[in-house]
């Protein structure tokens, strides 16, 4: 069955307690379903959604397990808050947090170290792809997960196509799927991500090698986040 995460990304008041309550009363017998909601709705969603079998994950993480880092949150607190998953590499925090290759090896030992099952991002610009170089690309960012394949999730997301109601081809996604479970291997399952909404999953999760998705906005609304996860 395949698994289909939301990333809430920085959207959701309490009142977003209620869109998750309803992605659990839809859900259906072996469902796989994560929502990744902002860290200040966390716990309370992991109370929520306790005992339903949707599970919840975290959207970043610190290396450090705590100490003196205003501001941020460590993978041992995300744990205790309730996740079961944590993002990281999303190319937002790539560009937003300043994640570096280095940075994001510390935070995927950190992600493992509590116990969390990491979603690693990885996905070319719209330049690279047009360059041809989007797998060559691709493939050096693996190099920070390729240690803990078969430990980690990860995530096929072109960055031209997260918010923009833009995929990539289906040989595309597959050619990049294929290249990435040639490096992986079959212990790894991988996830396509960007503009994934109801009308386009069935297509997207029958390609080979595409073990579910990460969904951005269409995660937002039940109905929407359901819809992809009942079309395959
Ligand atoms: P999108 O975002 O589904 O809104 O394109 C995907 C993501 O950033 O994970």
């Amino acid at each position: 069955m395949a698994l289909i995460i939301g990333n809430w990304k920085m959207n959701g008041l309490r009142s977003g307690l209620d869109e998750a309550g309803k992605v659990a009363e839809g859900k259906r017998e072996g469902d796989r379903l994560v929502i990744c909601p902002p860290s200040t709705l966390l716990m309370a969603m992991a109370e929520a959604l306790d005992g339903t079998g949707v599970e919840v994950g975290a959207q970043d993480c610190h290396m450090s397990a705590s100490g003196a880092h205003t501001g941020r949150v460590s993978a041992e607190m995300l744990k205790d808050a309730g996740a079961t998953y944590c993002i990281i590499g999303h190319s937002e925090c790539r560009d937003e947090c300043g994640d570096t290759d280095g940075l994001l090896g510390e935070k995927l030992a950190a992600v493992l170290r509590a116990g969390l099952k990491p979603v690693f991002c990885v996905g070319e610009s719209l330049e690279t792809r047009e360059a041809g170089g989007a797998i060559d690309h691709v493939k050096r960012q693996l190099e920070v997960v390729e240690g803990e394949a078969g430990r980690a999730i990860v995530a096929y997301e072109p960055i031209w196509a997260i918010g923009t109601g833009k995929t990539p081809s289906a040989d595309d996604i597959a050619a990049m799927h294929e290249a990435m479970h040639a490096v992986l291997g079959d212990g790894t399952e991988l996830l396509y991500g960007g503009s994934v909404k109801p009308a386009n999953a069935a297509e997207i999760l029958s390609l080979p090698h595409v073990d579910g998705a990460l969904v951005g906005g269409a995660s937002l609304k039940a109905e929407d986040f359901l819809g992809i996860a009942h079309a395959s």
